[in-house]
């Protein structure tokens, strides 16, 4: 399973950030999962750039520019340089605040330019009985990574995260197995028919929203999810060793 801890802008200070790129440290020599970091930019190249360790590091995201005269921009390519080897793109926290779907499917194309693998967020905002949110995903999707060669969509990571379940904490609900199991077969659908040959076979598929340590083993065991995207859960040493240690 792969496990992407999404610091937000809930860590803001060293202190803090060290006990979590520690813990996830010893997390990793002993867990099959695999971890990935997403620090705020400056944290991330505190601790990225000398990382020896099975840990790996991602953007939060990136800027849709590719440098030059771009004041308060961070490029794939910087992201690249201090050592991420993922980036979060299309999160819908980003994308509230502007980001279009040609914005996602440009900011996909820069990070894969730089070998960085995109984790493309998609997610409808609500469910309606009809459906139309089934359409919505496909839309998004195919939106996101029809511009890139068939070879590059393959190294896409589809982050399913339906706004409705973001940040639990604050009153939204959370997702059951069942909708989530249909949803991410529903994905891989899409995937195999935008990816060429079997490619898609081997696309990696996870899940976020509101995900805690009493959720994860049944969300994990009951679909087909190959990992988690975590907010809030992940920021806390306690719950995030119980996350990584109840998919053990
Ligand atoms: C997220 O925003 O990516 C997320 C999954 O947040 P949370 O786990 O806090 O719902």
């Amino acid at each position: 399973m792969l496990i992407v801890a999404n610091w937000k802008a809930y860590i803001e200070d060293f202190g803090k950030a060290k006990k979590l790129v520690s813990l996830s440290k010893r997390l990793a020599g002993k867990t099959k999962n695999e971890l990935v970091l997403a620090p705020p930019a400056p944290l991330l190249g505190a601790f990225s750039p000398k990382n020896k360790s099975n840990v790996a590091f991602a953007a939060q995201d990136i800027s849709a520019t590719t440098g030059g005269a771009e004041t308060g921009e961070t490029t794939a390519r910087v992201y690249a340089t201090a050592g991420a080897t993922y980036a979060i793109i299309g999160h819908s926290e980003r994308r509230a605040a502007g980001d279009t779907d040609a914005i996602v499917a440009e900011k996909l194309a820069h990070a894969l330019a730089q070998g960085l693998t995109p984790i493309l967020c998609v997610g409808e905002r609500e469910r309606d009985t009809t459906g139309q949110y089934l359409g919505f995903m496909r839309e998004e999707i195919t939106i996101a990574i029809e511009s890139l060669a068939p070879k590059e969509r393959s190294k896409v990571i589809v982050a399913y995260e339906p706004l409705w379940a973001i940040s639990a904490t604050s009153g939204a609900s959370v997702i059951e197995s069942n909708d989530l199991a249909e949803m991410v077969l529903y994905i891989r659908k899409v995937l195999a028919e935008l990816l060429p040959g079997k490619s898609s076979r081997h696309s990696l598929v996870l899940y976020g929203g509101s995900v805690e340590p009493d959720n994860i083993r049944g969300l994990a065991g009951s679909t087909s999810v190959d990992g988690f995207l975590i907010g809030h859960a992940s920021t806390d040493p306690h719950l995030f060793s119980q996350l990584v240690k109840q998919l053990d």
